[in-house]
């Protein structure tokens, strides 16, 4: 049944500008953000989404109002005959997913474009990272040489270039350091359930005592020390976050440095189309810039926020450097370095769900005129994951 009703799809995809696209990984965190954006933006009348599971094949796909499933049912995610018929598929899963699955559809002579969320292929020659509102020269030199690998980036690195862009798409940055504060949700749903099980669990413990406004502050602090320490359940994380922080995300590679911290200087060249391991037919745009980063894991829900210290090139004003930034993305905005526009304006909460990019504490540093600060804030599943995979993808069958 699968086999022929896709078979019709890729029939009429052929025979009409309305493409059948597969989308694996869909209701994950990542997922189900980029189809909250589908539907929002009304995408789905530019393609027909054909859902697929790795654990649910044949049961029903997912309805939304004003959408027609000429696909009813869920497609397996490992079946590669039926993925191979697809001319784009757009992928959330995971990398254990695109490590299994993604070779053998080569294998299997696929030609389409593989959209990927995962970080398993960004560093290939073979891949293009995707943030086109930084490289969409880049992403139209990779299709026009028939690169078929657009692989969204990693979220700290797209979040501080979507800000921070318009410096780096200027050629004004010599080098940078990021300085992150990476929520919860960075590690996906379950560390958000225990990031919040752990605050009520504080929270319980000292209840009786912050009630009454005459119990002593030491007392409550001893309590919810002891609990950190051994009654905490902190199996995804490994150790308590709440009223803690973790100064160290994904791997260890061994040489002092985090993963998350090698990728923050490699991904952030390759999407600026600098450095190594850029994709057949882009053109180095130059040198690569040094960029470093210390990564920390912070009890915020959701929204990474990340402090930067920029060399540049030349001596510029403040307000230059502001509308630089401003006119970076049309997502970036300056934030003015004063407390109460800071407080409200610079936050997780105040970021979280929203496009927009807030830049703020941009001033300059005692080092000298060329260097500054910065502190941004973006919601790493809107543009550090779901937005860029969906632009990608509209750009893909002609519609951005
Ligand atoms: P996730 O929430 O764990 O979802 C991945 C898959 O897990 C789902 O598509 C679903 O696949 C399966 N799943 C199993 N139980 C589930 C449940 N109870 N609820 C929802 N899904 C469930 O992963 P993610 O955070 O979206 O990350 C996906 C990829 O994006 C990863 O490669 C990640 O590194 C990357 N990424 C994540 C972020 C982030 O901030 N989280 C940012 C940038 C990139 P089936 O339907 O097939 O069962």
């Amino acid at each position: 049944m699968t086999a022929e009703l896709t078979d019709a799809f890729a029939a009429s995809t052929a025979a009409s500008s309305t493409p059948s696209v597969g989308l694996v990984g869909w209701r994950g965190m990542v997922g189900s953000v980029l189809v909250h954006r589908f539907l929002d933006e009304g995408d789905f009348a530019h393609f027909n989404p054909v859902f697929f599971s790795t654990s649910s094949a044949g049961r029903a796909a997912p309805q939304f109002d004003g959408v027609e499933l000429e696909e009813p049912t869920l497609q397996d995610a490992y079946d590669v005959d039926t993925l191979r018929k697809l001319p784009v598929i757009v992928t959330a899963q995971g990398g254990d997913y695109t490590k299994e699955v993604y070779p053998k559809l080569r294998e299997a002579g696929w030609e389409g474009l593989w959209i990927d969320a995962a970080s398993t292929l960004r560093m290939e020659d073979s891949s293009v990272i995707v943030l086109d509102p930084i490289n969409r020269d880049v992403i139209d030199a990779g299709l026009d040489a028939g690169v078929k690998e657009f692989i969204g980036g990693n979220c700290t690195v797209s979040c501080m270039l979507m800000g921070l862009g318009g410096l780096f798409k200027e050629g004004l940055v010599e080098w940078g350091t990021a300085m992150t504060y990476q929520a919860a949700s960075g590690g996906g749903a379950k560390h958000m359930r225990e990031l919040l099980t752990q605050f009520g669990h504080l929270h319980q413990v000292v209840s009786d005592e912050l009630a009454d406004p005459a119990s002593a502050i030491l007392e409550i602090d001893r309590k919810v020390l002891q609990t950190q320490r051994d009654g905490l359940d902190a199996s995804q994380f490994g150790v308590p976050l709440a009223g803690s922080l973790i100064p160290w995300i994904d791997a260890d590679l061994g040489d002092g440095l985090a993963k998350e911290e090698w990728k923050g200087g490699v991904e952030t060249n390759k999407i600026l189309g600098r450095g190594e391991h850029l994709a057949p037919g882009v053109t180095s745009r130059g040198d690569r810039i040094p960029f470093e980063s210390l990564c920390v894991r912070i009890g915020a829900l959701r929204s990474h926020s990340q402090a930067l210290t920029l060399k540049l090139r030349e001596d510029l004003p403040v307000n230059e450097i502001e509308q630089i930034i401003d006119a970076g993305t049309e997502y970036a905005t300056v934030v003015p370095n004063e407390k109460e526009a800071t407080i409200e304006q610079l936050t997780p909460v105040a970021a979280t769900g929203e496009l927009t990019i807030p830049v703020g504490r941009i001033r300059k540093l005692d080092m000298g005129g060329e260097y500054m600060s910065a502190f941004t804030v973006g919601d790493q599943l809107l543009w550090g994951a779901a937005e860029p995979l969906r632009r990608m993808l509209l750009i893909a069958i002609g519609k951005l």
